[in-house]
């Protein structure tokens, strides 16, 4: 045992760091970890989990008005936001006790603080500082705002959460996921909404087929969605915030949020003067192990900007874990990870998109399907499910699958499953369907779209 104050010394107790932490002490190490928030991180305080809330209650607009087609007469009378936001906080203080009691369990120092690093084996938390063998920066990420006038007048996510009153008129600016999931949040609670966004279609980065559809049935739902287009300036006025767009029109509404992409929260950490290599959004440099170009500093989650999600980060804190205390070198595996866009309807994915593929792997098969799910038979209303399939020719393999639709997360969790065992088309085949489910499309689609 060294006579270092710890063996690992976790910056950040977020989804990765809370794993590592837990999982390193469960091996044996003598962990600390700094937090100078609340624990659990983005996720759990200003991200997934209250994200996923508010977009479960944006839907029962729609609920109510679809459960007439089924004999239900019933009426919406108000909707209550500070109750939705007091009910959603109890919820979320209940995860922060859980995340402390698993640290106490475990076993794990919690240390309140900003931290920072002094060398590399010394972190500082205020007046303190701690030595340790190895040191682990799991500081995750933070909004990028961009510099235009008035943009002090704007929220983030972050403040999105707290609002007293749920805004009349609402500007999201941004084409990223979060973007578009808030567009549909404020949208479904009743809220005038306009999404803007500078580029020409929003999500990049996901299949083509898929932002096409989502944009058609956000404006069937009534968002005013305008590409192109970007503040160049806010000004608060008695009747609101003006917003002047770059084409010269301008927009007035009550509340503007900016969801424009977020940055690895590496500032002031130390990590500069102790030589640590760093990308050019400040992104920690690391290798498959998440060790960095100084030895004894690993670094996991949003903070590397690899794949900014909540399970990338828990599987980076454990594969560390594993490989530095458990004596199982383990790298942590970024291919084929599913993932989903909570907008409504909303998305699952997992592979690669039409356009990856083609460039990968040139010719592909693509399958595709869209339908008027069975449940808005009877309501009427006009919402597509798109579901598709891309195939290697060559191997037969599934490479990419994603849909749109009702359940579309829940679906491509498992469907994620086939592709990452590298499962043929032929084998999606042979699977006999579930039905009635839109699911069962994924394994019913016989006819190629285009190859
Ligand atoms: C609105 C929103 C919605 C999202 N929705 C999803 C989703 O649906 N699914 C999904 O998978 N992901 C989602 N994400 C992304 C997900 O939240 C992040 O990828 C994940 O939280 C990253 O984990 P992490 O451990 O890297 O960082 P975090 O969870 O952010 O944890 C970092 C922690 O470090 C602390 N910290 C920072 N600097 C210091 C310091 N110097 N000293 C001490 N403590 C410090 C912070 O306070 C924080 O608690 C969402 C994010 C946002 C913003």
């Amino acid at each position: 045992m060294s006579d270092r104050d710890f063996d690992l010394f976790v910056l950040g107790a977020g989804s990765g760091g809370v794993r590592a932490s837990r999982v390193s002490a469960g091996y044996g190490a003598r962990v600390a970890v700094a937090e100078d928030d609340r624990l659990g991180g983005t996720c759990v305080n200003v991200g997934c989990i209250p994200k996923k809330l508010l977009v479960l209650a944006s839907h029962y607009s729609e609920d109510f008005e679809d459960a007439r087609a089924y004999g239900w007469d019933v009426e919406a009378r108000g909707f209550d936001w500070a109750r939705l936001i007091a009910n959603k906080d109890g919820e979320i203080q209940r995860l922060n006790g859980v995340y402390q009691r698993l640290l106490d369990e475990a076993g794990v120092t919690r240390i309140e603080g900003f931290a920072r690093l002094e060398d590399e084996h010394t972190v500082r938390v205020g007046e303190r500082s701690y030595s340790a063998e190895t040191i682990l920066v799991a500081t995750g990420s933070w909004p990028h705002m961009p510099a235009i006038p008035g943009i002090e007048h704007a929220i983030s996510s972050n403040e999105a959460f707290y609002l007293d009153r749920l805004p009349e008129r609402v500007a999201v600016v941004g084409g990223g996921y979060i973007g578009v999931e808030f567009a549909g949040i404020f949208h479904g609670l009743g809220a005038r909404t306009t999404q803007l966004y500078r580029g020409p279609l929003f999500l990049r980065g996901f299949d083509d087929d898929l932002r096409r559809t989502l944009a058609e049935e956000m404006e069937k739902k009534g968002i005013d969605l305008r590409f192109e287009t970007d503040p160049t300036a806010i000004e608060r006025k008695d009747d609101g915030l003006h917003l002047t767009l770059n084409d010269g029109s301008s927009l007035v509404v009550d509340e503007v949020l900016y969801a424009t992409g977020r940055l690895p929260k590496t500032r002031d950490l130390g990590l500069e003067k102790l030589g640590v290599e760093m990308g050019p959004k400040g992104e920690i440099k690391v290798d498959a192990t998440s060790r960095t170009n100084v030895p004894s500093i690993y670094a996991i989650g949003d903070a590397t900007d690899r794949l900014n999600l909540t399970p990338v980060a828990l599987a980076e804190g454990m594969a560390f874990a594993r490989t530095v205390y458990g004596g199982e070198p383990t790298q942590p595996d970024h291919a084929d990870v599913a993932t989903a866009v909570f907008s409504q309807p909303p998305i699952g994915t997992v592979g690669l998109t039409e356009s990856e593929a083609r460039e990968q792997l040139g010719p592909v098969d693509v399958y595709r399907s869209s339908f008027k799910p069975l449940k808005h038979t009877l309501t009427g209303r006009d919402e597509k499910t798109l579901m598709k399939l891309l195939v290697d020719p060559r191997s037969d393999r599934v490479v990419g699958a994603h849909m749109i639709g009702a359940d579309a997360p829940e679906i491509l969790q498992a469907v994620g499953i086939a592709v990452k065992l590298c499962a043929t088309k032929a084998q999606f085949d042979a699977t006999i369907g579930i039905h009635p489910t839109a699911a069962e499309e994924f394994v019913t689609m016989r006819e190629k779209a285009s190859s």
